[in-house]
């Protein structure tokens, strides 16, 4: 994490942080904005009492209305783009700026309360440090520049003296410092926090000898979610079966250790067979995967699990030091058109075809590959014979 910005340094995960706070932040910031919105609104009363029913004091309120218009649009578009992290940063700075710039007039119309002003600049820089969710690079040149311009406003127009001066200066620095290191502080934290939960959901999820996907991923997420996509989209999705063939002679030839050795170099070699970030590779259990491979159809499917039977029986794993090992495995392939599959089946089914398909394959001496398309209705599958 950058330590000026409070920021992952890797922006990949900025951004993936960003978007899964997106909600709560929208929430945080239209909060904010309306609130701060009202409270520049209600403190009109000030300007009256200060100015009387003047000219000056209705301007003043023309310029606190344009500080609510713009928080109230700032609002509006972010509603109207729900899933846009850089406009609710965007909106957020534009609606800091605008109230920034709207104190300006008002500290010039009443140039006699420069400590009551000097006090509201300070409570304001640490609203944007604190309260309205932006990036704290934005906030800190917000509230630095803003801070600037108010010194020097006041200096030129007020009539503090030279101690009021100091002090004022002092004050304002201090609120800036206190603002960035407490809004630096709840940043490091939120993303510290998000990392130690993306450490657990992936540990979770994962299975630590081979690093493929575990099961309770694939019942819980991934299959669920595929299935969803596919049918919405009206594509072909297809779940490969595959298990070593006779692994338990491995391991009791070898030693458990090699039998890890093979499994971690077999998961490796289906992995770099498969297309990244679209198919998944599924540890079932044992020394059974699943493959969960989007917008395939069974000829595409049933291609790559021959192509991945052939590499699998022509490699070897060494196990130790010039001591090399074969497997083979066999291999039960399905896929669902939903194209043509309307009705509504349980997920397991199309696991439990692919996982029929691997036995057929099992009982048919191993080291091949049986499919079968699947059609969402169990009694067609028994009916129907397996691809060899
Ligand atoms: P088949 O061809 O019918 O699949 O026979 P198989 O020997 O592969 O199947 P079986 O179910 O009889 O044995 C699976 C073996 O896999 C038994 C189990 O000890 C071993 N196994 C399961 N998980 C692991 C693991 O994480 N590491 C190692 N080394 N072995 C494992
Ligand atoms: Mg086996
Ligand atoms: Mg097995």
């Amino acid at each position: 994490m950058s330590r000026l910005s409070a920021e992952f340094t890797d922006r990949t995960i900025e951004a993936h942080f960003s978007h899964h706070l997106l909600p709560q932040t929208k929430i945080q910031l239209r909060t904010t904005l309306l609130f701060c919105a009202a409270v520049y609104l209600v403190f009109a009363i000030t300007d009256i009492l200060a100015l009387g029913l003047t000219p000056v004091a209705l301007a003043l309120f023309g310029c606190r209305i344009a500080v609510a218009v713009v928080a109230l649009a700032s609002c509006v578009t972010n509603h109207l783009h729900p899933h846009s992290v850089g406009r609710v940063y965007l909106t957020a700075s534009i609606t800091e700026i605008v109230g920034m710039l709207a104190f300006a007039p008002i500290v010039l119309a009443r140039p006699d309360e420069l400590p009551w002003h000097s006090m509201s600049m300070g409570l304001m820089v640490l609203v944007v440090y604190l309260y309205i969710p932006n990036r704290l690079v934005y906030a800190l040149a917000i509230g630095v520049i803003s801070t600037l311009v108010f010194i020097v406003m006041a200096l030129l127009v007020g009539e503090l003296s030279g101690k009021e001066q100091l002090t004022m200066v002092m004050l304002l620095s201090l609120a800036n410092c206190f603002g960035y290191i407490a809004a630096r502080r709840y940043s490091l934290i939120r993303r510290e926090e998000f990392r130690v939960q993306s450490v657990l959901k992936n540990l979770s999820e994962r299975d630590p000898l081979t690093g493929c996907h575990n099961r309770r991923y694939l019942q819980q997420e991934l299959l669920n979610m595929e299935l969803s996509r596919a049918r919405r989209f009206r594509l072909s999705l297809a779940v490969v079966a595959c298990d070593i063939d006779y692994f338990k002679s491995v391991n009791d030839t070898y030693g458990h250790a090699a039998g890890d050795r093979v499994l971690v170099e077999f998961a490796a070699l289906l992995r770099g067979m498969i297309r990244e970030n679209v198919d998944s590779l599924i540890r079932f259990g044992g020394e059974e995967f699943l493959l969960v491979l989007p917008e395939t159809d069974l000829a595409g499917a049933m291609h790559l699990a021959e192509r991945m039977r052939a590499a699998l029986s022509a490699a070897v794993t060494e196990i130790a030091p010039g001591k090399t090992v074969g497997v083979t495995a066999s291999f039960g392939v399905t896929s669902v058109n939903f194209a043509s599959v309307v009705a509504r089946f349980p997920q397991e089914a199309v696991i439990e075809l692919a996982d029929q398909l691997l036995y057929a394959a099992k009982h048919d001496g191993r080291n091949t590959v049986k499919a079968l398309e699947f059609y969402g209705r169990p009694g067609l599958h028994v009916a129907a014979r397996a691809a060899g």
